[in-house]
């Protein structure tokens, strides 16, 4: 039987980073568990000395194609050409922002599970690789497996598996890739536009006097920005629920309940927050809370001191005015 493929999709550009260590090593301590041989594919501008590295942590090989350019759409063609060249069996990347896209892009092209933010992998005669993440926010460790998929990848989270050099010298073959742009396939997406949200507020959450808290009820950008700059106008720090923050819309040390911080403002304004026990316990210290929500029956009215049953958006263009 073939060995299976575990493909490590390095996207550091120019050199091995430890975060790509983590993921070879991990690759590396799946092929042994699945009778497999570990392909470390990387796309950039690196010396063999550098893709050498990627043998301390257990590659067999690394497929390499010279790219000047760190652009999602060239790296998914470049990609695409390899995988649809030499297949692979499980494909792991980063949880870098760049990766996340780039395997999104990927999974739908080709029609592939792909599982997110994974904390941990292990193969099983049975099911083959299987993906642990978390799930329902956090509550439960969820196992994912693949099916009706010829190959299946993951986005890894950061620290998930240690880098780990290992004891063996390992003979490892420099596979010098020439993507002619021949790939052809039907475009799966057009980027229209790409904006990265900022939140450009006051971040000094301890001197607070005015603080507004965004909810998943804040679907849209559109909507974020006109909170951050209704925040920008009135002083107040923008902050988030662990669900938003996790997202990516605003940072860590942004995030308002158990797992986040406590806040004691004169005024917490909730935008689209449901009013969960975790949340709830980060903000109950605030003088007044005003919530708004489209679900009259949201928790968060329970202890708002003025309760506003609105879309948030609709809401906050008159807020605006
Ligand atoms: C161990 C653990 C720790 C946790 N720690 C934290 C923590 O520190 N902080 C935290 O916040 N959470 C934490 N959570 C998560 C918490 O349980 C909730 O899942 C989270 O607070 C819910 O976030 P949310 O209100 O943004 O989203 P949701 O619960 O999805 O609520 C969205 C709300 O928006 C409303 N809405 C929808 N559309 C609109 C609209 N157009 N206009 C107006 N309203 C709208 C909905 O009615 C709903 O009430 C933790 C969970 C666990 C298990």
């Amino acid at each position: 039987m073939d060995k299976r493929k575990i493909w490590v999709v390095c996207d550091a550009f120019d050199h091995v980073d430890s975060f790509t260590g983590q993921l070879i090593s991990k690759a590396y301590q799946l092929s042994k568990e699945s009778n497999g041989s570990v392909q470390a594919v990387f796309i950039g501008n690196a010396s063999d000395d550098e893709l050498k590295r990627c043998a301390l942590y257990g590659a067999d090989e690394v497929v390499y194609q010279q790219c000047e350019t760190k652009d999602e759409k060239v790296w998914l063609d470049i990609l695409s050409d390899i995988y649809s060249s030499i297949g692979a069996d499980i494909i792991m990347f980063t949880n870098t922002d760049f990766s996340k896209t780039l395997s999104s892009l990927f999974a739908s092209r080709f029609e592939v599970g792909l599982t997110a933010d994974c904390i941990d992998i292990c193969f099983e005669e049975e099911n083959g690789f299987v993906f642990e993440r978390a799930a329902m926010s956090d509550s439960v460790q969820a196992r994912i497996i693949c099916i009706n998929s010829q190959c299946c990848t993951c986005t890894v989270k950061k620290n998930a598996f240690v880098e780990t050099e290992i004891n063996a010298q390992k003979e490892l073959n420099i596979r010098k890739w020439e993507y002619t742009g021949s790939f052809i396939a039907d475009p799966a997406y057009e980027i229209i536009n790409s904006v990265k949200r900022v939140c450009e507020n006051n971040t000094d959450l301890d001197n607070a006097k005015i603080v507004f808290g965004v909810g998943r009820g804040v679907k849209d950008g559109e909507t974020f920005d006109m909170i951050c700059q209704a925040g920008k106008k009135y002083n107040a720090v923008v902050v988030g629920t662990k669900c938003v923050v996790d997202d990516g819309l605003l940072p860590k040390k942004l995030q308002v309940g158990q797992s986040g911080c406590s806040i004691a403002p004169d005024l917490y304004i909730a935008f689209g927050i449901s009013g969960a026990n975790q949340h709830l316990v980060g903000i109950r210290n605030s003088r007044q809370i005003i919530a708004v929500n489209n679900n009259e029956n949201a928790p968060i009215f329970n202890i708002a001191d003025v309760k506003i049953v609105a879309d948030v958006k609709e809401f906050m263009k008159e807020f605006a005015e």
